[in-house]
């Protein structure tokens, strides 16, 4: 069995959901499990992460793995948001499993809103993570296609596609599928098509 996974998606994938209803599983069986967050990720609760839907659970919210150390019981260690953290972590997890028997299991974005890697995620295919996709439909209305990109709006519509890789403000997203993605390149404007 694979030691390292990533499962990821795009926004509003229910990619924390997912790691939560694992969680869960895991723990339900007698598993050890650790769950691990970025630092950054303050949206909510500095000490749990909780999903849109309304799950929630504690987790260890660290900066980067340089002084990390799993508990000696540990047998699986969960990150949400993933990719906030540096491919420089990645190796060091990388370094974990190659040196026990820990599985550890990413959740987060491959991509981000100019359709570039984020370095965390480019490392761990890198290194041979095991890829899982969490699919998740276009957010336009009608549209059924697979989202693939995460779309950035500004606050008249128009699409973002060389902002910076993590921001945060009033800007909009959406996750749409590339067609549409290509449409709103085009000059097609978010408030003309959904709300
Ligand atoms: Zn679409």
């Amino acid at each position: 069995m694979a030691n390292l996974h990533f499962h990821y998606g795009v926004m509003g994938a229910a990619k924390t959901a997912q790691l939560l209803t694992t969680a869960f599983n895991l723990m339900q069986t007698g598993k050890r499990v650790e769950i691990i967050k970025p630092q950054r990720d303050d949206r909510f609760s500095d000490n749990e992460i909780v999903s849109r839907i309304g799950l929630r659970m504690p987790a260890l919210s660290l900066k980067n793995f340089d002084s990390y150390i799993p508990k000696p019981d540990t047998q699986f260690i969960l990150i949400d948001e993933v990719q906030f953290f540096s491919s420089g972590d990645v190796d060091k997890l990388a370094r974990i499993i190659n040196y026990s028997k820990v599985i550890i299991m990413g959740y987060g974005l491959m991509t981000d809103s100019n359709e570039h890697l984020f370095p965390a995620s480019q490392r761990l295919i890198e290194v041979g993570a095991k890829l899982h996709l969490i699919e998740a439909n276009c957010q336009i209305d009608g549209c059924m296609n697979l989202a693939t990109h995460n779309a950035r709006f500004d606050a008249n519509g128009h699409i973002i596609t060389n902002g910076p890789q993590i921001a945060v403000g009033a800007d909009r997203y959406r996750s749409v599928c590339r067609m549409h993605f290509e449409k709103f390149k085009c000059g097609m404007l978010l408030n003309q098509i959904t709300k």
